[in-house]
């Protein structure tokens, strides 16, 4: 059962349409990078929470999350009206194995997501953790417009402190853009474009794969995977990929 925490909108950041962040002053107390926590309003007397993935990294303050209003959703409609200054309910405890305690260290470290989930990856990312176990990063973020490539400054940042050892790839469904690749992330890595652009095979001796976002592409890479020969990771069982599933 979750104890709930008051907090305070810090900010709020409308990045495209239906795209926001929230940042939110409350004392949590620590979290691993990668792990959610539970955030909650309260509508028509009743206390109505959802998950969401921490973007900040666990030394950093305020806490942030990364949403899409899903119109006929009950609490997003309602986080996207919050101002600075508005009340918000917090659990008082992250959760969530989709960390990099779960992760198995070889040579690239492979993180896809779709639209939001491109936030767990920030965290994990403004680490030292992956840093010192993996040669490479290859961040691959899918999204529909180039509205939504959102966090480009958090990117370069990145980018910035780390170099060649970092890739960012995204990948875009409607919009063209001569920065991104076109096309679905399962699409991309089936004909192999998404390997050639970040010049590295997926192969069992040397990848480790994230997978986070929407269930249709965690499936279709897994089967992906799994016909190479790539298995799920299991603490008793080492494997090759770990997912996080948001819808
Ligand atoms: C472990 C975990 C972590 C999550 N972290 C995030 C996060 O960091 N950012 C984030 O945006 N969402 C995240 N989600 C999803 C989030 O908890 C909510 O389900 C979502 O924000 C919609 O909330 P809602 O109350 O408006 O609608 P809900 O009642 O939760 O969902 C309404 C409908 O929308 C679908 N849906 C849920 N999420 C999405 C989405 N992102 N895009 C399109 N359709 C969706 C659901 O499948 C359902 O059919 C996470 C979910 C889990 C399980």
């Amino acid at each position: 059962m979750n104890q709930w925490i008051e907090g305070r909108i810090a900010r709020k950041q409308h990045w495209s349409q239906a795209l926001y962040s929230l940042q939110i002053d409350a004392p949590l107390p620590g979290f691993t990078a990668g792990q959610y926590i539970k955030v909650a309003l309260d509508l028509d007397g009743e206390r109505v929470g959802r998950p969401y993935s921490l973007v900040n990294a666990p030394d950093e303050k305020p806490l942030e999350i990364f949403f899409n209003e899903v119109p006929e959703g009950p609490l997003t409609p309602r986080l996207s009206d919050l101002e600075p200054g508005d009340r918000i309910w917090v659990a008082d405890k992250a959760s969530g194995v989709f960390t990099m305690d779960n992760v198995v260290p070889r040579r690239h470290l492979w993180m896809l997501a779709t639209g939001t989930a491109l936030g767990v990856y920030l965290s994990m990312l403004k680490t030292a953790e992956p840093w010192q176990r993996f040669e490479r990063i290859i961040l691959v973020h899918g999204a529909r417009n180039t509205g939504e490539l959102a966090y480009g400054d958090t990117i370069a940042d990145i980018r910035e402190a780390h170099g060649a050892a970092f890739s960012y790839i995204p990948s875009l469904t409607r919009d063209q853009d001569d920065t991104a690749l076109q096309g679905r992330i399962t699409t991309l890595l089936a004909s192999g474009a998404l390997q050639q652009a970040a010049d590295a095979d997926i192969t069992a001796d040397d990848s480790h794969l994230m997978l986070c976002g929407n269930s249709a592409m965690i499936k279709e890479v897994r089967d992906w995977l799994e016909q190479r020969g790539l298995q799920r990771h299991r603490r008793t069982e080492p494997g090759h990929y770990t997912t996080e599933q948001y819808h």
